[in-house]
C-alpha cells in the first residue's frame, strides 16, 4: 500500500533545491521515518495527474544503489514524493560540513553511482540526467544511493518551464544541445568526484582557473560568510537566476563560499562557455596526492568527446574500483564518524 500525505507528520527540514523542498517525516501508519519531497508544479490538473502516473515507475526501481520510493500524491500546487530518508544526508551537505571526502570513500561513491546508473539504464532504460553531489545520499549503515532521476517526462517539462534546470555539472555536449545519454551522466559523475575529493567545485573563476590550481583549500578553511548579495557568481549557478527568495537562495548563499571575497566571479554563461571550450578539469590538488588510478578514472569520465568518454561498464572494470580495499564496515565507520548529521 502506498503512502498518503495524511499518514505523515512533519519532523524537520532536510533541505531545499531547485523547485523542491525536502522534509523529514514520521509515518504514523508504518511507524518509521521517511523523507517527503514537495515539487512545485505549475501545470494544469491533467498534466499533474500524468506526472503521478509516470512516477509509478519508481515502484519498480529496486536496487541497493537507488533511494527507496514509497509513494506520491498531489498537495495543493505541489507533487509530493515520499522516499527513504538517508540519515547521513547528501554528499553535498557532508562535504560542506566535513570538508573533502577521503579518496577511498570517493571510490566507493563512484562505484555506487555507476551501479545505480547501470541499474536504471539496463533494467528501466532510464537516464538519470541530474547526477551531482546533492543527489547522492548516504546513511549511517554505510550505504550510498542516488535519487532524483528523470522518470517522468512531464515532470521534467514542468520543472524546466518554471526553473530551467541547467546545472554546471552538465556535459559539454548537453550544454550544446545534444540529447542526454548515459555518457552525460558519466561526465556529471566525474565533476562530482573532483568536488568531493578536493572539497571544492572544479570550475573556478577564470583568473584562478588559468592559474591551474590557485589555492586548493577545503570548505572548512573558509568559514567566513559569503556575501549574500553576490549576484550571479554562485559556485553552482542555475539558469535563469531567480531572486534570492527562491528555496535555492538559502543554499546558494552557502554555495558561494569557495568564491568568497576574491572579487573575481564568473557569470553563468561564461561558466558554461568555459566547460565547452576549455580542457576538462582533472583530479589534482596542490595539497593532496591522489592515487594515479583515481586520476585515470576521472580522466575517463571527463573526455569532452562523449564517444571517447568511458562507459559505466568500463569504469566499473577500472583499477581504482576493482582494486579498492575498502570494506562495507569501513564505509559504515566513515558514515558514522561524520560531523553534524542531518538530525535537527
Ligand atoms: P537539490 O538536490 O538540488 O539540492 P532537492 O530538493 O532534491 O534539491 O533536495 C534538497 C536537499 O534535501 C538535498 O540537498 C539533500 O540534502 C536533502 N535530501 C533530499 N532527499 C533526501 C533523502 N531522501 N534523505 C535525506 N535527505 C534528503
Ligand atoms: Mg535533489
Amino acid at each position: 500500500d502506498l503512502v498518503k500525505d495524511e499518514d505523515l507528520e512533519i519532523l524537520a527540514d532536510l533541505g531545499a533545491g531547485n523547485g523542491g523542498s525536502v522534509t523529514k517525516v514520521w509515518n504514523k501508519k508504518r511507524g518509521c521515518i521517511m523523507a517527503r519531497k514537495l515539487i512545485l508544479v505549475d501545470a494544469k490538473p491533467s498534466v499533474r495527474k500524468q506526472i503521478l502516473r509516470e512516477l509509478q515507475i519508481m515502484n519498480d526501481c529496486n536496487s541497493p544503489y537507488i533511494v527507496g520510493y514509497y509513494g506520491c500524491f498531489l498537495v495543493e500546487v505541489h507533487v509530493g514524493v515520499v522516499m527513504e530518508a538517508m540519515d547521513a544526508g547528501s554528499l553535498d551537505d557532508i562535504c560542506r560540513k566535513n570538508g573533502a571526502i577521503p579518496i577511498n570513500v570517493v571510490g566507493k561513491v563512484a562505484e555506487a553511482v555507476l551501479r545505480g546508473l547501470m541499474y536504471l539504464y539496463d533494467v528501466h532504460r532510464i537516464i538519470h540526467r541530474d547526477i551531482k553531489p546533492s543527489n547522492i545520499l548516504a546513511n549511517t549503515k554505510g550505504e550510498i544511493k542516488i535519487c532524483d532521476f528523470g522518470v517522468s517526462g512531464e515532470l521534467i517539462n514542468s520543472i524546466a518551464n518554471t526553473f530551467v534546470g541547467t546545472s554546471t555539472y552538465m556535459s559539454p555536449e548537453r550544454i550544446q544541445g545534444a540529447p542526454y545519454t548515459i555518457k552525460s551522466d558519466v561526465w556529471s559523475l566525474g565533476i562530482s568526484l573532483i568536488e568531493l575529493a578536493t572539497g571544492r567545485f572544479p570550475f573556478q573563476d577564470s583568473n584562478e582557473a588559468t592559474d591551474s590550481e590557485g589555492e586548493d583549500s577545503d570548505e572548512e578553511e573558509q568559514t567566513h560568510d559569503p556575501d549574500p548579495t553576490l549576484p550571479v557568481s554562485f559556485r553552482r549557478p542555475q539558469l535563469p537566476e531567480k531572486s534570492n527568495t527562491t528555496p535555492k537562495a538559502k543554499k546558494s548563499k552557502k554555495a558561494g563560499v569557495s568564491l568568497g571575497g576574491g572579487g573575481h566571479t564568473m557569470s553563468i554563461l561564461d561558466l558554461l562557455q568555459h566547460i565547452v571550450n576549455e580542457p576538462a578539469p582533472r583530479l589534482v590538488s596542490r595539497k593532496r596526492k591522489f592515487p594515479e588510478e583515481a586520476q585515470l578514472f576521472v580522466e575517463g569520465c571527463l573526455d569532452k568527446d562523449p564517444a571517447k568518454r568511458s562507459s559505466p561498464q568500463e569504469l566499473l572494470a577500472s583499477e581504482w574500483i576493482t582494486g579498492s580495499t575498502m570494506t562495507p564496515a569501513d564505509l559504515q565507520e566513515w558514515a558514522k564518524s561524520l560531523a553534524g548529521s542531518t538530525e535537527t
